[in-house]
């Protein structure tokens, strides 16, 4: 299912409980479909600054901005914050949980059953949505417990993000097996359910910063032209600069990581209206997290030599007009620090207001969303979240000063 069909099937969900609503309202009248959001200052999609606006919604959609409050509306009062829209997270692993428990350590936990980890990575989710992250892309989970959370959160029976998933990822063979066929692997990987198809292009994660490239040229245009077939879109993750390149060269629709970008990688992704994810945030919480993880000493310093590789390349990128998405590749703890990526993109050049696009505009688009997601204004869906202090002059506003969030209508942290 492509992202816009995913859109369709709950649109038609969300005319069976419109439905609903209707019915309760005949036998309820206290029950207020419509909600009018007093705002002291919200984020217009062209990202200026208007006061004192009124944001009406009708169960999960925005339907106006002015400035009146239609009678009979519930009114929340926001009088003290800047609004801005809901935020998307472009890269999240929602099931990797650990409990933290004494004497034990994130990674090789004993193997629960999928349905266990279901219900414990509900905390991952919840965590997210107090960063104003109202939408993730989760790239990469086993067991299918990615599809049972997009479904559970999309049935209103679990509170988090909503979530585009991609599935287990897809990556090379262990050395001396055959090469498989990776057309084969993608059609595989959209049957199951996956809404995008993830393929690991190199090795590199946690504490290794490996950039071997593992798949070659031909192998990721396989499978990207097979999903592309299918009309589903395709992230590959690559540490090292030879997979960006060709990752970018096979019509990847994103591409996540990398470091050491040659200016003739970074003017085919501008041409190519390629994402690029950098997830230079993820290897700060590594360094952070290594006590946690138990990482070796000697695994620090490559750690953060590739943090300042990965934060030089995402400087010439976004000179050179690259479109740059947050994404955290947020694992275990580091759900709740979701946004800590826009930090990274200022140091790199942008501006606040271009700093929050890789979260709302850019991610939107990339998503297949452009037209409900990322933006405050009538017709996209009513996700909202509510800050201190103003966003556009100091980024760690939406890092560090989110009160209040609303998805899709409904009120999911509230911290006034
Ligand atoms: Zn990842």
């Amino acid at each position: 299912m492509t992202p816009s069909q995913a859109g369709r099937v709950r649109q038609v969900g969300l005319v069976g409980m419109v439905g609903m609503v209707g019915m309760m309202l005949t036998t309820t009248p206290a029950f207020a479909a419509t909600t009018a959001i007093k705002a002291g200052r919200l984020i217009d999609p062209s990202g200026r600054v208007v006061t004192n606006a009124v944001i009406v919604i009708d169960n999960d959609r925005i339907t106006s901005i002015g400035t009146s409050v239609p009678s009979g509306a519930e009114v929340i009062d926001l009088g003290r914050f800047t609004i801005i829209p809901g935020l998307i997270d472009l890269h999240t692993h929602m099931t990797y949980y650990w409990d933290r428990t004494p004497g034990t350590r994130p990674l090789n936990q004993p193997r629960r059953p999928a349905g266990v980890t279901t219900v414990l990575a509900a905390e991952n989710a919840r965590r997210t949505l107090e960063t104003g992250v109202t939408t993730v892309r989760d790239l990469g989970a086993s067991n299918e417990v990615d599809y049972a959370m997009r479904d559970l959160i999309d049935m209103g029976k679990m509170v988090g993000p909503r979530m585009f998933v991609a599935g287990q990822g897809i990556s090379a063979p262990r050395a001396g097996a055959p090469a498989p066929d990776y057309a084969q692997l993608a059609d595989a990987r959209v049957a199951a359910g996956s809404d995008w198809v993830k393929i690991y292009g190199s090795r590199g994660s946690y504490q290794s910063v490996d950039t071997t490239q593992t798949l070659t040229y031909a192998e990721m245009k396989a499978a990207v032209d097979a999903a592309h077939a299918k009309h589903h879109r395709v992230a590959i993750h690559s540490y090292g600069p030879s997979g960006v390149k060709d990752a970018v060269r096979a019509g990847a629709d994103s591409v996540e990581h990398g470091i050491d970008l040659d200016d003739e990688t970074i003017a085919d992704m501008v041409a190519r209206g390629t994402v690029w994810v950098p997830t230079i945030d993820h290897n700060r919480y590594y360094v952070d997290a290594k006590d946690e993880f138990g990482f070796a000493p000697d695994t620090i310093p490559p750690l953060q030599a590739y943090i300042e590789r990965n934060l030089e390349s995402t400087k010439r990128a976004f000179k050179a007009g690259v479109r740059i998405g947050m994404g955290s590749d947020a694992v275990y703890t580091m759900f709740g620090q979701n946004t800590r990526e826009l930090r990274w993109f200022v140091r790199a050049g942008m501006t606040p207001a271009q700093a929050l696009a890789t979260a709302t505009t850019i991610p939107a688009a990339l998503l297949g969303h452009e037209e409900d997601l990322g933006a405050l204004a009538p017709g996209y869906f009513a996700d909202l979240v509510a800050v201190d202090g103003d966003p556009l002059a100091d980024i760690d506003a939406v890092i560090n000063q989110v009160r209040w969030v609303m998805k899709g209508g409904t009120v999911v942290v509230d911290k006034r």
